[in-house]
């Protein structure tokens, strides 16, 4: 390991140790990622002593310009170094209770301190002592797994996972993030503690979900979120989407595989997190509004309203934003069928006008969720709605090209209407406002201030404000 630990930081941190007559390692999630040739900003440097003192003297060395926080209850303490967050802790023993994932914390050895880590390949140190540097220490084969692309526990995976449920979270976000398989017996102990998750916060909980949903290819953890039985437990009207009925002959997709192939798509074009949570959530109330008609077989009319409706439980539920990201979720959900819609060759100027003033800036983003959201097996079908869409990006093009919709203001201010016609903020200056905005949406006159002014003045006579 010695070439790979090139940065002089770690010289200096173990130069440090060695006056000071401790051991020092760098340990866990850096050398996984060294070996992954993974960026990787933590560094964690364990001590086989007082990991403060040894930060204390490693922010002298470096010339006294970096400021060491000191958590004096957690024995920890961090240096921000260049664009490094560098963590100092003394190596701990750790030992669990029933009702809580904090355990009773001893100093320890770093046997002790590698024991308590979640899975073989979090749980490499590196040792930066002179005489030993670049020295691998992997006890339980770590390197190896990592060859073999295998998650699994240090210890019995039922002890790993009982102590602290979170890491039945963290295996299956590993698993997705570096597309390795979580080893047999360690994903049959998943599911046989899976009721032990209810000891975790919803904010970690979210906290893992997310990294699940920003890795390349997110259903691979969905579908093990599934299989083990968590996902009925963390976000349980996600599983409602499983299944298919048949009634007389027909049936309907599944849409719980359909949400992941939807989400599959979508990260192909975008790394946000929140257009992601769009397609997770575009069919959300499928399962409430499904109806047989014996005409037309399956239907889940008003789908996207009801759905759209169920954000803000759901985020409330998982502790996600309840802000302005919630409300982008809710509006892409809400509106995920319009662009089909609009497909349709006759449509006309007033409808993209619609879809534009609804949509606004986030136009773009329901056009890819659309276009995410095509998972037919049909590649000629796939074509067709492709171009479909094409054409309907093409209109949206030209008509806010012309018209100017996505940013809408109105061309006329309540204050101009206030002051033309001399009268207080009131109903009628909300009538005529809704007015102007509805004859340019449907094209009766154009997006300008002059036409606009012109309408109100008629509208104002229609109302009585003028003599
Ligand atoms: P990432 O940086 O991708 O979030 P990470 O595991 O490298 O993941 P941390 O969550 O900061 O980053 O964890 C750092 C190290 O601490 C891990 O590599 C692991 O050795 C240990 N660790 C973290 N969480 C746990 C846990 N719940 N149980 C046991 N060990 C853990």
């Amino acid at each position: 390991m010695k070439e790979k630990l090139t940065h002089p930081v770690f010289k200096i941190i173990g130069q440090c140790a060695d006056e000071m007559g401790v051991d020092a390692y760098v340990i866990g999630g850096w050398v996984r990622d060294l070996i992954l040739h993974r960026p990787c900003k933590d560094i964690d440097i364990v001590a086989i002593g007082s990991g403060i003192e040894l930060a204390e003297r490693v922010a002298k060395e470096l010339g006294g310009k970096y400021h060491v926080a000191v958590y004096k209850n957690f024995g920890t303490a961090q240096i921000a170094y260049e664009d490094y967050d560098i963590e100092f802790v003394g190596a701990r023993k750790e030992s669990y209770r029933s009702e809580s994932r904090k355990p009773i914390v001893e100093d320890g050895t770093l046997e002790d301190d590698q024991n308590r880590r979640d899975f073989t390949i979090n749980a490499m140190a590196i040792c930066l002592n002179k005489n030993r540097y670049g020295e691998l220490l992997d006890p339980f084969n770590g390197y190896k797994d990592m060859e073999e692309q295998l998650i699994r526990t240090p210890l019995s995976p039922d002890v790993t996972y009982s102590d602290d449920p979170l890491r039945m979270m963290r295996a299956i976000r590993f698993a997705t993030q570096l597309d390795y398989i979580i080893e047999e017996t360690s994903l049959q102990s998943i599911t046989n503690n899976k009721d032990r998750i209810k000891i975790i916060s919803k904010e970690r909980i979210a906290d893992e979900l997310n990294k699940i949903i920003l890795a390349k290819k997110p259903s691979v953890g969905f579908k093990l979120l599934f299989d083990t039985g968590l996902l009925h437990l963390i976000f349980p009207q996600m599983v409602l989407l499983h299944g298919v009925e048949i009634i007389k002959g027909k049936g309907h997709k599944d849409n719980f595989y359909h949400t992941l192939e939807v989400l599959d798509n979508i990260c192909k074009t975008t790394d946000d997190l929140w257009l992601r949570w769009a397609a997770i959530l575009h069919d959300i109330a499928k399962p409430q509004t499904k109806r047989f008609e014996p005409d037309h077989g399956w239907t889940f009319h008003g789908h996207e309203d009801k759905g759209s409706r169920m954000v803000p439980k759901i985020f409330a539920e998982l502790k996600l934003p309840l802000n302005e990201k919630m409300k982008y979720v809710q509006k892409l959900v809400l509106l995920h069928l319009r662009p089909i819609v609009l497909a349709k060759s006759e449509v006309t100027d007033s409808a993209i006008r619609r879809l534009l003033f609804e949509a606004g800036d986030d136009i773009d983003d329901l056009m890819k969720l659309c276009e995410a959201d095509i998972t037919s097996k049909n590649e000629y079908k796939v074509q067709k709605y492709l171009k479909n869409f094409e054409l309907v990006r093409q209109k949206l093009k030209e008509v806010e090209e012309k018209d100017n919709i996505r940013n809408w203001q109105p061309p006329v201010t309540g204050e101009d209407i206030m002051k033309t016609f001399n009268i207080p903020a009131s109903r009628e200056v909300g009538i005529i406002k809704n007015a102007i905005r509805e004859a340019i949406l449907d094209g009766e006159i154009p997006n300008e201030y002059e036409k606009a002014f012109e309408f109100m003045i008629n509208k104002g006579k229609e109302l009585g404000l003028v003599k």
